[in-house]
């Protein structure tokens, strides 16, 4: 496997799905932003493909000048690679709610507990402790070339981030699970996903004028993003919760 070039300055480095990132088929999708001075990957998948994830890397730029491995939230799809990043050298940075239970390998706060007893991983997966930074909602954060806007998005789970860029081929949002394409949600029965702080999240984003969605499942929006995270935010306007990607 290798990575997949999806714009100017974008990788596709890992996932669960694609056949040119795959990783691991647990894993979400993970990106490289590369301008060749610096960047930054967001979300590490499971650590089951580990090895693979960090080939990828390396396969579009030399891993120890990459500012560090962005998390979009804790749920082990998403974060679980972290021990294995920061083994290899990398900086993970992620919400402080997130960073704190990643730092603990709590499976009850990651909701991972839940989720292997609902079959979605294996029943020998375990969430390694990992040395992940607290990185607050509000910054901008600079490798090189590149500059990141942190951004607040709870609903999806606590502590969700996501985060903008304004590339070559326009402004970018890498939203984890926080909107996918059709400006589809992604809810679940735990105890931290909330509708109404959901419903905050996309009107906000919503107004930012957003190119393209790369999303931490499923499709990628490559243009005409902001018509799809326009419809998700009406629904919400109306207390309708748009639909669920998951079924
Ligand atoms: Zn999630």
């Amino acid at each position: 496997m290798s990575a997949q070039q999806l714009l100017e300055g974008v990788w596709l480095v890992g996932s669960g799905t694609h056949p040119h990132a795959l990783t691991d088929p647990h894993d979400c999708h993970s990106y490289l932003v590369w301008d060749g001075t610096g960047g930054f990957v967001v979300d590490c998948g499971t650590g089951l493909g580990s090895d693979t994830w960090l080939a990828n890397i390396g396969s579009v730029c030399d891993p120890a000048r990459v500012g560090g491995v962005l998390l979009t939230h804790y749920h082990a799809d998403h974060a679980g690679g972290s021990a294995a990043a920061t083994a290899a050298g990398l900086d993970v940075m992620a919400h402080p709610l997130a960073a704190k239970a990643l730092l603990a390998g709590d499976q009850a706060a990651t909701q991972l507990n839940r989720a292997k007893a609902a079959g979605i991983y294996p029943s020998d997966y375990t969430l390694a402790p990992a040395n992940v930074e607290p990185l607050p909602p509000g910054r901008r954060l600079r490798s090189g070339g590149i500059e990141v806007d942190v951004v607040d998005a709870p609903g999806h789970c606590d502590g969700h981030l996501v985060f903008l860029w304004d590339g070559p081929e326009g402004r970018t949002l890498f939203s984890g699970d926080c909107v996918f394409a059709g400006g589809r949600i992604s809810m679940q029965a735990i105890p931290d996903c909330r509708l109404d702080l959901y419903a905050s999240t996309l009107i906000d984003l919503a107004f930012r004028d957003i190119d393209i969605l790369l999303p931490g499942h499923q499709t990628l929006v490559l243009e005409g993003a902001a018509a799809q995270l326009k419809q998700a935010a009406a629904s919400f306007s109306r207390l309708i919760p748009p639909p669920n990607v998951l079924t």
